[in-house]
């Protein structure tokens, strides 16, 4: 419905600002320069808005034309602006207490732009449907068209409990009800009725109508749910303005939720389109990096040698940086997990220094990790994660710096009393190029990076944003202190508890020997991928341990029945039949490889992929890329369990 709008002004410029002002706004406007032929435009048009100039040729000025048009039928509540010149004496006062309900300056246009704009938005029609309960039915008439005319459907009834029985099947945006009611239910009993009811039905809005205007009585139906209410004699525009308000934060909370969920879903969607990437990526990459991996350990020249180690890094870095962004989707759904295992933390330093001595020894940097004497050998926390925060930072400070030395400090605060966790503190300094003071505050934000220098060392700039989403998702602190040219110092809290010394695993990364002889395990490899078989068969080679291949889970359970077999290396995603079915057929089959050791070899690198595992009843599991130590690593631990 587009609103109707008089101007009355006796400035042709003006009138001409006016007319554009309302055709951007979409109203249908009547502009008069005069009051001449004011009655009869009124006699034949109703108006929701009217704009009256001070100065307007005629028997009256602005005032005088307000205070007539507010006397007419229809005219009391309508929006009727004035505008004004800055050298106009009329007072505030004089002009409200003639009926105006705003003024303008004449070079407030804008403000007038936007004034019209809410004044459209008010009055624009209601999409909606009120349960409407009112005994009277002269009163109920004459509501339910001054309703009607905004635009709700309304179904009106005398009774609480026909009105029960329509609220029970329909769904109505707003309940409008008289509180004292002939019969069994009443106005306030229609209330608790609806209130005791769960989900959206039961916080539908409702406005009650009261007979007693005292402030008790308001007070108390506010109390029992009420979320407005008007008091007798009614008045329709009241109502209009109160259901108006309802209704629209009533839609515009529904639609929030939509949005909400909507964006929700897309955050699902995308974490759910990463996985797939990089299950996708892990594939042939186990493939790339395992047949490296096999040929590294081939008599090779020392120039082979290098070049097979660079080809090695550049997958790893591939693959650190999908985990990377699989990382950050996950807690940009909150679905970021921090485990507790056993964490010693002196091997997991050990393991960073090893991985990156070489390259402070390549570019002749110092390099040291020192811990202080409170530091306890084993805590409880996320060994991979801790892992990832020093690789990170160390990696960053190696990077970094061009001359001088990188140390790492590691320190632990025991717990006390007041408080039971005790806290890793660590801190990374480095002689290097430094961070910008600017650029310290949002350098943990994804993707920042310092300059064109910091992008031409091959970064990826999730590095940082990592490292903060683990810390704060452990529920600790990181920060930053840099100089210029002098260099940087990264440092961290994280709360650990102490974990007593028994029964733990050596995290160390030394190279595994195997446990078992060769002809000690009889492999079933189950693998639809050609290469991936070529690969995991040529570690089983060099192991000198026999293997059967099986290329889906249905071919696998076929075998199980004709051979023996003491482990299976299972992949997930396999045509016919997944591991996952195969594993849990395997698991309730009753037959006599029942228990027989299962090792999940999956290119998926999802936490709850891993659960899904041991779910279904598989024994351990391994994220391609799988690299020969940690396939050896795994059949001792099944070989273990086995004998
Ligand atoms: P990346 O290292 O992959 O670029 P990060 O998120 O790890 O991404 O680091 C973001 C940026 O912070 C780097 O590009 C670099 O500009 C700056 N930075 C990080 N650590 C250091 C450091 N120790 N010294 C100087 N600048 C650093």
């Amino acid at each position: 419905m587009t609103s109707n709008v008089l101007a009355v002004e006796g400035s042709k410029t003006q009138r001409a600002v006016l007319e554009r002002l309302f055709s951007m706004a979409g109203m249908s406007a009547k502009l008069l320069d005069s009051t001449e032929s004011l009655q009869q435009v009124l006699e034949k048009t109703h108006f929701d808005f009217i704009c009256l100039g001070m100065h307007i040729p005629g028997s009256m000025n602005g005032l005088e034309t307000c205070r007539f048009i507010r006397d007419l039928p229809g005219y009391q509540y309508t929006p009727i602006v004035l505008l004004t010149t800055s050298d106009a004496n009329t007072t505030q006062s004089e002009a409200f207490g003639a009926g105006v309900t705003d003024i303008f300056n004449r070079n407030e246009m804008a403000e007038l732009a936007a004034y019209l704009t809410r004044h459209i938005e008010r009055h624009r029609q209601i999409e909606g449907r009120v349960l409407y309960i009112e005994d009277s039915v002269s009163q109920q008439l004459s509501m339910m068209s001054f309703l009607e005319e905004t635009g709700l459907q309304v179904d009106a009834f005398e009774s609480g409990e026909a009105a029960w029985r329509a609220f029970e099947i329909n769904h109505y945006d707003l309940v409008l009800t008289d509180i004292v009611l002939p019969g069994e239910i009443s106005g306030l009993q229609l209330v608790h009725k609806i209130r005791r009811l769960g989900g959206e039905k039961g916080d539908v809005p409702i406005i009650a109508i009261t007979g007693y205007d005292d402030s008790v009585r308001r007070i108390e139906l506010l109390q029992r749910g009420v979320n407005d209410y008007v008091s007798k004699p009614v008045l329709p525009h009241e109502v209009i303005v109160r259901v108006r308000t309802l209704i629209n934060n009533c839609q515009l909370i529904t639609q929030l939720k939509q949005q909400n969920e909507t964006v929700e879903q897309q955050g699902k969607n995308q974490l759910a389109f990463l996985a797939s990437i990089s299950h996708d990526v892990r594939t042939p990459l186990n493939g790339i990096l395992g047949i490296l991996d096999l040929i590294r350990s081939d008599d090779l020249n020392s120039q082979h040698q290098k070049l097979l180690d660079v080809a090695m890094q550049s997958g790893e870095h591939l693959v650190s940086i999908i985990d990377d962004v699989l990382d950050l989707s996950r807690a940009e759904m909150d679905e970021f997990v921090i485990e507790q295992q056993p964490l010693q933390i002196k091997n997991i330093a050990r393991n960073v220094m090893q991985n990156l001595k070489p390259e402070a020894d390549r570019r002749s940097l110092g390099f040291t990790v020192q811990y202080s004497n409170t530091m306890p050998d084993l805590l409880r926390g996320d060994p991979k994660r801790l892992y990832q925060v020093l690789m990170n930072l160390i990696g960053n400070a190696l990077k970094f710096t061009d001359k001088g030395r990188v140390d790492v400090d590691l320190d632990f605060i025991p717990p006390t009393l007041d408080q039971p966790l005790g806290v890793l503190k660590g801190s990374v300094q480095d002689t290097g190029r430094g961070i910008p003071q600017v650029q310290c505050e949002n350098i943990f934000n994804k993707f920042q990076q310092v300059d064109a220098v910091a992008r031409s060392k091959g970064g990826s700039g999730l590095g940082l944003a990592i490292v903060r989403t683990i810390v704060e998702a452990w529920g600790g602190t990181v920060g930053v202190d840099s100089r210029l040219g002098e260099g940087t110092r990264f440092w961290f809290t994280l709360p650990m508890e102490l974990m007593e010394v028994k029964d733990h695993q050596d995290l160390t990364g030394h190279h595994e020997t195997p446990l078992f002889q060769g002809d000690e395990l009889k492999v079933l490899v189950v693998e639809d991928n050609d290469i991936n078989r070529l690969v995991t068969g040529n570690m089983l080679d060099r192991l000198s341990v026999s293997y059967t291949i099986a290329e889906n889970g249905q071919v696998a359970l076929d075998m199980l029945d004709q051979q023996d077999f003491n482990l299976i290396l299972m992949d997930c995603q396999m045509p016919v039949m997944d591991g996952y079915e195969a594993s849990a057929s395997i698991r309730h089959s009753q037959k006599p490889y029942e228990n027989i050791y299962i090792i999940a070899l999956t290119a998926s690198a999802m936490m709850e992929e891993e659960r899904k595992c041991y779910r279904v009843g598989m024994n351990d599991f391994l994220a391609k890329p799988v690299l020969f130590d940690n396939l050896v690593k795994a059949m001792n631990k099944a070989y273990q369990s086995l004998s």
